[in-house]
């Protein structure tokens, strides 16, 4: 099942055809995304028996972020072991984890200002959270997640980088830094849920790729070790970490230009873009 949003309201999504949820079911379910996430049983109930005869044609460029408003983002630093050596860290032993303010969260095709700086690109897995809990159990950690998509945890490596220790949040929080989409998919309906491959290019050149097989710390021990702190909530984000080929472990630095359109695949999932504009 595919799922995301059109117009700000919660569409299923199959065949180049977008279902509304709460029109299709005569009200029942929500069309606001966090309560029809909070209902994902409901939902996948109601997706099961759905007549696609009722859904319209999908306009792509219509679709929003899968959540537009999460309550929590979580991210990862440093859950790839060639990103860990390119960024001269040791494997961490637990996970390194932050959050992306969630008003930095947009949609699949995007417009980003840059605000100066030097902002650098990070294609991620990203695990949107259905059923959520707290204290999830690694073996039925996947039973919370409602669907996978792509994100980028674009990055303006001053800020994230300023201060002894240094403090990631803000630089990862600006306008439009938590691009996501362009759907979400629920993980049985992906070829191997713990084998997801991505990968990004910046105007047609290949920048990072990789498969979650690789990561340090997979997505349900994510799960797992964050919900054993705070209960994840529907329609929270986790951004899983992204692999090596970042712009400022390259020699020399590369970082984002006004003009430049960055795009990011999650096989399965599909791609999103975003094209930069320069500071006023
Ligand atoms: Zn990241």
């Amino acid at each position: 099942m595919r799922f995301g949003t059109r117009d700000g309201r919660f569409v299923l999504l199959a065949d180049g055809r977008a279902l509304d949820v709460h029109a299709a079911s005569a009200g029942d379910l929500p069309w606001e995304p966090l309560a029809a996430l909070g209902r994902w049983d409901d939902v996948r109930a109601f997706a099961d028996s759905v007549d696609w005869a009722q859904a319209g044609p999908l306009e792509e460029s219509c679709l929003g972020p899968p959540v537009p408003c999460p309550r929590q983002v979580f991210a990862v630093a440093l859950n790839y072991h060639p990103h860990c050596a390119e960024a001269g860290f040791v494997p961490p032993e637990s996970p390194l984890v932050f959050t992306k303010f969630p008003t930095c969260v947009t949609g699949p095709d995007a417009t980003v200002r840059l605000p100066g700086g030097k902002v650098d690109w990070e294609v991620e897995v990203v695990a949107v959270i259905g059923r959520g809990g707290h204290g999830i159990e690694r073996s039925r950690a996947w039973d919370a997640i409602a669907g996978i998509t792509c994100g980028q945890d674009l990055s303006e490596r001053v800020l994230q980088l300023a201060g002894a220790p240094a403090q990631f949040c803000l630089g990862k929080s600006f306008p439009g830094f938590g691009p996501t989409g362009p759907v979400a998919v629920t993980p049985d309906e992906l070829p191997d849920r713990d084998d997801i491959g991505f990968a990004s290019w910046l105007d047609g050149e290949p920048l990072q790729q990789g498969r979650t097989s690789e990561m340090i710390f997979a997505v349900d021990d994510l799960v797992a070790r964050l919900s054993a702190v705070c209960p994840l909530l529907p329609g929270d984000l986790i951004f899983t970490g992204t692999p090596a080929g970042v712009g400022n472990r390259m020699q020399p630095p590369r970082y984002l230009r006004p003009g430049e359109t960055l795009t990011s695949r999650v096989d399965g999932v599909g791609e999103i873009r975003q094209r930069f504009v320069g500071a006023t």
